[in-house]
């Protein structure tokens, strides 16, 4: 079986070829960079940008011959945590190199006959007025019309959908939707900007004195759910080997607040820290993942605790902030 793992110099699309390449796949990688904590397990790797159509083209010929894949996994997208996304600062960018790479793929898996391809949607698509109630949010797939997402990557990422799903219509591409939950684990994005609400606030304690304070973003009242990275590549292989086409939800619904989450690594560290909540991006004022669905068609929903998956994503920051430092002395 051979898989093309687009956006493989990623977070999820790094683990997902380590996943397929234990599976026995012979896998392809292709990013604007290698990934950052490891190096690829990809058998054959291409730095290069999608939104280039030579590129895109490259990517589909080995050796010079035309490579049919079984599997395609579109990972690429330009985005990042809270910090990047609803400042307004990226979002020109954010929409068309986004929406550019899914143009190119999306034809090219067409024109190439690719066995399956996935699309990674996000929980971003969710209209902002069913998040306005922390303790209520409403993430089930059959509310997202009329849309109304809260972010343009949310917008994006919304305009894509449809348009893998008018390619399944048109032209019969087998493509498999899922809206990921906030993916959080070990070799995610933990510094710079582009790092999420679990990774920003394991640095913020680990990097704080004992009894010292940390400062969270809003309110630290809105209310999320965050899903370990193993359990979202298995739930994107479970559906990759089902017959499922509906776009689902592969999340966690183990809803904390964001000052809950800040909480529960604080008291894992031992350090007795304080949250200072301060002015901040925050988003919408709840969400969680909705598995009915997800439940019904694949007979299977992520179960794994929360303090689980950050009790190991704490450990692994806490050696990169190690080695971090040793680096600068
Ligand atoms: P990531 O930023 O770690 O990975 C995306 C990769 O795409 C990066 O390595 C980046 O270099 C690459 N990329 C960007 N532009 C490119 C281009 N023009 N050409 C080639 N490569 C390019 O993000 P991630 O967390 O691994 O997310 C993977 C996918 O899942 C994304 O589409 C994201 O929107 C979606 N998603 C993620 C989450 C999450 O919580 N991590 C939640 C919802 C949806």
């Amino acid at each position: 079986m051979k898989a093309l793992v687009c956006g493989a110099g990623g977070f999820i699309g790094s683990h997902m070829v380590k996943r397929l390449i234990r599976e026995g796949y012979w896998v392809r990688g292709v990013d604007l960079k290698y990934p950052e904590f490891s190096p690829s397990e990809a058998s054959d790797f291409i730095q290069g940008d999608l939104r280039n159509q030579q590129l895109c083209d490259q990517v589909f010929h080995l050796d010079g011959e035309p490579i049919h894949y079984d599997e395609v996994y579109q990972f690429a997208a330009d985005m990042g945590g809270a910090g990047y996304i609803f400042t307004g600062e990226n979002d020109a960018n954010v929409m068309h190199n986004s929406a550019l790479i899914n143009l190119n793929m999306v034809e090219r898996c067409v024109q190439h006959g690719v066995g399956k391809v996935f699309y990674s949607s996000s929980a971003c698509i969710y209209p902002a007025r069913n998040q306005v109630d922390p303790n209520n949010p409403l993430c089930s797939e059959d509310t997202a019309y009329p849309a109304d997402p809260d972010s343009e990557y949310g917008w994006e990422k919304l305009f894509s959908e449809r348009l893998y799903g008018a390619f399944l219509r048109n032209y019969g591409l087998n493509v498999r939707t899922a809206r990921f939950h906030n993916i959080f684990g070990p070799e995610g994005t933990w510094e710079g900007g582009k790092e999420k609400a679990p990774a920003a606030l394991c640095r913020k304690v680990i990097q704080s004195a004992r009894a010292g304070e940390i400062e969270v973003w809003g309110s630290g009242k809105q209310t999320r759910s965050f899903l370990y990275i193993d359990e979202c590549i298995e739930g994107v292989r479970r559906l990759m080997n089902s017959d499922v086409t509906e776009v689902i939800n592969i999340g966690s619904e183990e809803m904390i607040s964001i000052n809950g989450l800040a909480e529960l690594i604080s008291e894992m560290s031992g350090k007795g820290i304080s949250i200072k909540n301060i002015p901040g991006p925050e988003g919408v004022m709840g969400r969680n993942s909705d598995n009915r669905l997800i439940q019904e068609l694949l007979s299977w929903q992520p179960s794994e605790p929360l303090r689980a998956g950050i009790e190991r994503t704490y450990a692994w920051i806490e050696q990169q902030v190690a080695a971090a430092t040793a680096a600068a002395v």
